[in-house]
């Protein structure tokens, strides 16, 4: 059977989603799920877009070793050898370089004809393979080029040695039946064809991302270039999540497989969601919440008496366990450490005290701890950023007829204690204000969310936000029992990244465009 690249671009174009930016550790951490969920091809970043872009590519590609890691850069020399700079130490490195080929980027983008685009992609791709034998070349805005021109293009990548050609749809304009032929039309006309692997990278700003993609592969293509829970400019890219199971599922009709563990996909999902802070929509295919849940009276009944009645899949199948309950107050380092690792996770000696300390803490104030739970503190722990402050402790009064009131002490990096009081319009606004006094910081809060991580009263609350300080979004959150403790760990974390994180967004970080 013939099996699909899974090709995934969340470090990539997934974190050029507005609000997205992840740093270092964040993107080493989703790489380490991105190789357990066995995906092929990583692609870590576009080195020349930032310094701290670089260097994230350059630890992916040094820690990281079953999956290809791929590098983004225009098809420029100073581009690719930054690429290359990245990632070269890769066990498998790859250098992904593309050029615009439609009329449109031809005419107002780059100024440039057709024979010269020609001679750039070539030259590109040769650059390339001089320091690579594994190189990718993308014309960009494909489904928009004239499908002669997009041939020859095609033809000469191949010529000039790109052993893997990615046709994106990089405003998602196709549709499914139109995408297919243009893969057809390539096949039939492209001489060299079969020397390369055909991928395809479509956008979702019809809702086709996912659909163009499956056309594509019925069509012949043989990788598919998508992010976890479908994240990516604008409306994002084609999730993988729904790709990978639709030919799972539909293996029958598509007559191929991929190598992804889906048992993996939910838990990636919410890495992601929570690493981002761009949340999933309830009723998300695959890995939204209310994706396996069935309400309805009738519904239930037949997914009682035989599953199969109303579910296509199992939700064992993408990870999500029928049984939840895991641990309680009771349960020792021991039964903790084997969930921890179930779950995913690769914890170092210390880390695991920590997480267990906090573990036991919660299993304290709640009687049971789900797995969602763990994973809640964990992922907290590992997005831990450097404190340069530090909560010492928080009180508020607030209710109908009082003026809502906090009081906060903060201890410094230099370990001196700090406090101050503030009024707000409710509790938060309250605590907010006096952290600002008290850091002196002050940030545009642009979006406030809170969710119980697990079902109960007693559930552990989550509290993300979104702030901008100086023309940069940043995103946050902060876990506890208490609501009004979490929203306020979630904004003093928010100012700890923005005080220690260098500043990315650079000129080059704006002309940042790529596929
Ligand atoms: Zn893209």
């Amino acid at each position: 059977m013939r099996r699909i690249i899974i090709f995934d671009t969340t470090l990539r174009d997934g974190e050029q989603s507005p609000g997205a930016t992840l740093d270092l550790n964040e993107k080493r951490q989703i790489a380490r799920q991105l190789a357990l969920l066995k995906v092929d091809v990583i692609e870590a970043g576009f080195p020349i877009t930032s310094p701290g872009d670089c260097e994230a590519v350059q630890a992916v590609a040094e820690e990281v070793k079953a999956p290809i890691i791929c590098a983004l850069a225009r098809t420029v020399a100073k581009d690719i050898d930054r690429a290359w700079e990245a990632v070269r130490k890769a066990a498998k490195p790859r250098i992904h370089v593309f050029c615009a080929t439609s009329e449109i980027h031809r005419r107002y983008k780059l100024r440039k004809a057709k024979s010269e685009i020609l001679r750039i992609a070539e030259e590109g791709v040769k650059h390339a393979r001089r320091y690579c034998k594994d190189v990718e070349f993308s014309p960009e805005d494909a489904s928009r080029t004239e499908p002669e021109f997009l041939a020859e293009v095609v033809s000469a990548a191949i010529e000039a040695g790109a052993t893997t050609v990615n046709i994106p749809d990089t405003v998602g304009y196709a549709a499914p039946e139109q995408f297919a032929e243009l893969i057809r039309y390539l096949r039939d006309h492209v001489p060299n064809f079969k020397k390369a692997v055909i991928s395809v990278h479509c956008h979702n700003d019809l809702g086709l991302g996912v659909a163009n993609s499956l056309a594509a592969v019925k069509a012949g293509a043989d990788q598919v270039e998508c992010t976890i829970n479908g994240l990516g400019e604008r409306a994002g890219n084609a999730a993988l999540e729904e790709v990978v199971m639709a030919i799972k599922t539909r293996r029958d009709f598509y007559g191929c497989r991929t190598g992804i563990v889906t048992r993996r996909l939910v838990a990636i999902s919410h890495l992601v969601s929570t690493l981002t802070g761009i949340q999933v929509q309830r009723n998300k295919a695959i890995v939204g919440q209310n994706a396996f849940a069935h309400e309805a009276g009738i519904h239930q009944d037949g997914v009682l008496k035989e599953r199969r009645t109303y579910e296509i899949m199992k939700p064992e199948d993408v990870g999500l366990s029928r049984s939840e309950l895991v641990l309680g107050k009771h349960s020792g380092r021991h039964a903790f450490r084997v969930r921890v690792k179930e779950l995913g996770f690769k914890l170092t000696e210390e880390q695991i005290q920590v997480a267990f300390e906090r573990f036991k803490a919660l299993a304290d104030k709640k009687k049971v701890v789900y797995d969602g739970d763990i994973e809640a503190i964990l992922e907290d722990e590992f997005a831990q950023v450097k404190e340069l402050y530090r909560i010492e402790s928080l009180h508020i009064s607030s209710g109908t007829h009082t003026v809502p009131t906090a009081t906060v002490r903060l201890r410094d990096a230099k370990g001196k204690l700090l406090e101050d009081a503030a009024t707000g319009d409710g509790p938060v606004d309250a605590v907010y204000r006096a952290i600002e006094r008290l850091t002196g910081v002050r940030m545009r809060l642009k979006d406030y969310r809170i969710r119980a991580v697990t079902m109960g009263k007693d559930a552990l609350g989550e509290v993300s936000v979104e702030v901008e300080y100086k023309g940069q979004r940043l995103s946050t959150r902060g876990l506890s029992t208490d609501i009004i403790q979490a929203s306020a760990l979630a904004y003093l974390k928010a100012i700890n990244k923005a005080l220690t994180r260098r500043p990315r967004k650079t000129k080059t970080a704006r002309r940042r465009k790529g596929l």
